[in-house]
């Protein structure tokens, strides 16, 4: 793992003492030596971590990070504050202007590398989230994220792993007379890993040793590897001078830790500040799942669109050449739309699509493609399909449309009805495009020859 790291400090020797330990373990390493410079290079630079000392004479490490976390352009990179002792006090002031994390001089080896290593994986996650948020808005209709603050800390649900039921109970009250979380607690390995998968919490807190001789680095692993609490947060909390299982810790999957006994001002701190960062993990996630949701799919009758269709379709061919079985492919097109549309108004023409929509996935199987291909141009393309089977699906279809008549506004129900144009493909076709129109000729031959009736491509040929 490598990155780009901007070490803030006004004392000539600390920067290079930290160059020299960053760049030992492969960091290129970039250098300020006041608060101004450091908004300056943020900014320019983007450097993917930064490393700020707080005692620093034009403009403190507090009010740097303050700066950094308020702009949109720098709000996500992660940023530790240097202390000069161990002072709790000034990290919870750290940690409330928004650092993710801090140090204090004396800088520990250890401590350094995985604070910094486990800082780096986070921002690298949300590189690559924000890269795929951005690719689906290239995309389709992808949401922006409207408010690029990295995240609130307003609701949540906290989880406690503690080595006695008292101690959770103490640790939990602590938590909710101080935070609006919701917060549960537990000291039994198995019976918590059962609880979390049931009901999912946006942070662990879990201990080194958990009742019964249970293993807090094994439930740190085992709830990063279930797909259910992999998204999930989780603080360790190793006892003082554990370093080592600290280490280990963050490798298995934990997003920080502690050290008992700690404040717990300390505490509060950290667990807002894990939470602020699933939340904002959680929103580009799910910026990114509607982007790609609206890039392929029909938002008036929630079918696929043209785009996905075609994608799908070349999936359909190579599966056919694998299992040797024919597919057919469908082109539909309601009659007389728009003649529904001047009689009616648009909202009843859209009402007759969505419900044209609905009955024909009824009628169809879950491993059928139904795509609205634009107006009220349609597109099904059923796998593994010979011609008597497609004969049956095609006239069920056109049953479907012609013989319950279309309600609008409650009031007025209309006839509608279907014309349908089939092709069959099978493994010796490579070209979806001239099945499709092989289909849409058949469909021309069924508007030509009345409406409201199924055409087969072989027999118009
Ligand atoms: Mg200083």
């Amino acid at each position: 793992m490598s990155g780009r790291i901007l070490v803030v400090d006004d004392i000539a020797t600390n920067r290079l003492i930290l160059r020299a330990k960053l760049s030992s373990a492969y960091f290129e390493v970039l250098l300020a030596d006041c608060g101004a410079q450091a908004l300056e290079m943020a900014l320019t630079e983007l450097p993917d971590m930064i490393l700020l000392d707080v005692m620093m004479p034009d403009m403190d490490g507090y009010q740097v990070c303050q700066t950094l976390k308020s702009r949109p352009e720098t709000a996500h990179i992660p940023v530790i504050m240097v202390t000069a002792a161990n002072s709790t006090e000034e990290k919870i002031r750290g940690l409330d202007a928004g650092a993710d994390d801090f140090l204090s001089k004396p800088i520990h080896d250890f401590t350094l590398f995985a604070r910094v290593r486990n800082l780096m994986r986070v921002k690298m996650m949300f590189d690559e989230l924000k890269l795929r948020e951005t690719t689906s808005q290239e995309l389709g209709l992808g949401a922006f994220l409207e408010d690029h603050s990295f995240g609130t800390d307003e609701t949540g649900r906290v989880m406690l792993a503690t080595k006695t039921p008292k101690q959770g109970e103490d640790w939990a009250t602590c938590i909710r007379s101080r935070l609006p979380f919701e917060t549960t607690a537990g000291s039994d390995e198995a019976e918590i890993f059962a609880m979390a998968r049931e009901n999912t919490p946006d942070v662990f807190i879990v201990c080194q040793h958990l009742a019964n001789g249970g293993d807090g680095l094994r439930l740190v692993s085992n709830l990063h590897a279930n797909p259910a609490t992999r998204q999930s947060a989780i603080i360790l909390v190793v006892e003082d001078n554990e370093f080592e299982t600290a280490g280990k810790g963050l490798e298995l999957g934990a997003s920080d830790y502690i050290h008992a006994p700690f404040d717990p001002n300390e505490m509060v701190a950290r667990l807002r500040s894990q939470m602020r960062r699933k939340k904002y993990s959680d929103r580009l996630r799910s910026n990114v799942r509607d982007g790609l949701k609206m890039a392929v799919i029909d938002p008036l009758t929630g079918l696929y669109n043209r785009r996905y269709a075609t994608q799908h379709m070349q999936r359909i061919i190579e599966h056919s050449k694998e299992s040797g079985l024919p597919y057919a492919v469908m082109m539909m097109d309601l009659d007389r739309f728009k003649s529904v549309n001047d009689t009616y108004g648009h909202d009843a023409g859209d009402h007759v699509l969505k419900e044209f929509a609905r009955r024909l996935q009824e009628n169809l199987r879950g491993i059928d493609l139904v795509a609205r291909l634009g107006g009220e141009e349609f597109l099904v393309v059923m796998p593994d399909t010979g011609p008597s089977e497609v004969e049956f699906a095609a006239e069920r279809l056109r049953r479907a449309i012609n013989d319950a008549e279309f309600t609008i506004n409650n009031t007025r129900s209309i006839p509608v009805t279907v014309s349908i144009g089939v092709a069959f493909g099978g493994p010796a076709d490579e070209n979806p495009g001239l099945l499709i129109q092989h289909a849409d000729e058949a469909l021309y031959q069924s508007k030509s020859s009345g409406r409201n009736r199924v055409t087969y491509f072989a027999a118009a040929a």
